[in-house]
């Protein structure tokens, strides 16, 4: 797919003053006649070279075309209707000098605006791309999975798949880090060579690549994941071989957001390592899925404790998410609300530490963002719930809609906040979960997120 930067669409407000600009001067010569028919009357015609400066800022060459032609209609319609109906005579000398100024400030004006949009666009491009390999960055992806998403939800087909390099770390740590890098971009060429145009690839994280297949169902993007392992076993380095893993997902009905579709993809590209690696596993379809058995948590702030609470000195509180700012801020408020707090950017890390951990030292809750660059918080979590099925999880999300079910994800009781997040809402969302009694077995589905919490969400 290639990448587009939108030209800015003229605003209401830009057109009107165009408009009304235009209009002033020809108000003028039929009000004042004899003023604006000679001499330095003349010069109100210079206010027709507004539209000219507008236009040029939001739509470079294309918007000066426009504006001198309409002043020139203008112009002409105006003076030369004056002079049929001999209501005065105007200046045609000077008449012709204000065209030319007219045109040569507007070529002008033209010639820069183009420069400067050329370059806007060219550092917007860069802003879009991934350095190392080429290929269109995360941001990028994640763009052009909202339109794809949307155009989705329309009733167009719509799969994802996501590629992760095998053992690349052991790469790193054996040829160096510039080895790695030829890897990378190795891959990134298979990438490039094997889709088609109108899908796209992107680097979507570190060794993580995902492309986006439109009008493709999960059995094509089969075929399409297949022939980029085969293409990337091919290239040979000189210590030998590199694998990859791909995982897919198909958009279906009740996702409600590009989020869930790229957790199942991520899912499924952890079952295709779980499995050996060098494979392509399809997420299982979204309506059977549903694994957890989680009860979901509404929160209103004026319905809980905002205050610290004593008894929750002991509640340990895991906070997973790659952006440190973030964890910084939720940690320290965390703290400050009484809990304990263990925190990493790495959802790996957070396994190893959750596999290596006693039963009675694992934290009671989990906070958690949903898409990481190594591993989405809602694969993070249905490890964590294998191993501790009472663990109770809320995910951060910045992308989803309260329509998102999310009755389907790990955790015996599951809340979620929306970014940006209010750090009210969180601690009041933390002293609920804390309190909430998990369920065992059952599934409870709990009021929409902005209902109280009244008595029909408790069981
Ligand atoms: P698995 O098969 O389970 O995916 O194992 P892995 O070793 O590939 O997985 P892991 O996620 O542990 O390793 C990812 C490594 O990718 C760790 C990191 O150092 C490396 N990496 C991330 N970005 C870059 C990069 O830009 N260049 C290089 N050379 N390495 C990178
Ligand atoms: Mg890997
Ligand atoms: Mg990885």
């Amino acid at each position: 797919m290639q990448m587009q930067v939108e030209r800015q669409p003229v605003p209401l407000r830009a057109l009107i003053i165009s408009i009304a600009s235009l209009v002033v001067p020809v108000v003028g010569v039929f009000q004042l006649p004899d003023w604006t028919s000679s001499g330095a009357g003349m010069l109100i015609w210079l206010t027709a070279l507004i539209p000219a400066f507008l236009l040029s800022y939001y739509r470079g060459m294309a918007g000066v075309a426009v504006a001198l032609s309409g002043g020139m209609a203008v112009i002409t319609a105006t003076q030369v209707s004056i002079s049929v109906f001999s209501i005065a005579q105007p200046d045609w000398g000077l008449l012709m000098a204000i065209v030319g100024v007219y045109l040569v400030v507007s070529l002008g004006v033209a010639t820069l605006s183009e420069l400067l949009l050329r370059e806007r666009r060219k550092a917007e491009e860069v802003a879009l791309l991934d350095r190392l390999t080429g290929l269109p960055n995360r941001r990028y992806a994640d763009m052009t999975l909202e339109g794809s998403f949307a155009a989705a939800e329309r009733g167009k087909s719509l799969t994802i798949v996501m590629f992760d390099l095998d053992k690349f770390k052991a790469v790193n740590d054996t040829h160096g880090h510039a080895a790695g890098d030829l890897v990378l971009q190795a891959f990134s060429e298979v990438l490039k060579t094997t889709t088609r145009r109108e899908n796209l690839s992107a680097r979507f994280g570190g060794e993580e690549f995902i492309t986006v297949l439109r009008d493709t169902v999960a059995t094509d993007a089969e075929k399409f994941a297949e022939r980029v392992l085969d293409r990337t076993r091919e290239k040979l380095f000189p210590w030998g071989f590199q694998t990859a893993s791909a995982g897919i997902a198909e958009y279906e009905k009740g996702m409600g957001s590009f989020e869930i579709l790229l957790s199942a993809a991520d899912q499924a590209l952890y079952s295709a390592k779980e499995n050996g690696r060098d494979q392509v596993c399809i997420a299982p379809r979204f309506d059977q899925s549903s694994r957890g058995s989680g009860q979901r948590v509404s929160v209103t702030t004026t319905t809980v404790p905002i205050h610290p609470d004593p008894r929750s000195t002991t509640t340990l509180i895991w906070v997973v998410d790659d952006d440190d700012a973030l964890r910084g801020v939720l940690t320290r408020v965390l703290e400050k609300g009484g809990f304990t707090t263990w925190n990493t950017g790495n959802p790996r890390e957070a396994l190893d530490a959750f596999a290596s951990t006693e039963p009675d030292q694992r934290p009671t809750i989990v906070l958690t963002d949903v898409i990481m660059p190594e591993m989405s918080g809602i694969t993070m979590a249905e490890q964590f719930a294998r191993l501790d099925p009472l663990i109770k999880v809320v995910y951060m999300s910045g992308y989803v809609q309260s329509k998102v079910s999310w009755e389907g994800v790990a955790g015996s009781v599951v809340a979620f906040l929306e970014k940006p997040i209010e750090m009210k809402r969180l601690l009041a969302t933390m002293h609920l979960v804390k309190n909430r009694e998990p369920l065992k077995g059952e599934r409870v589905i709990g009021p929409e997120k902005d209902d109280p919490l009244g008595p029909d969400s408790t069981p």
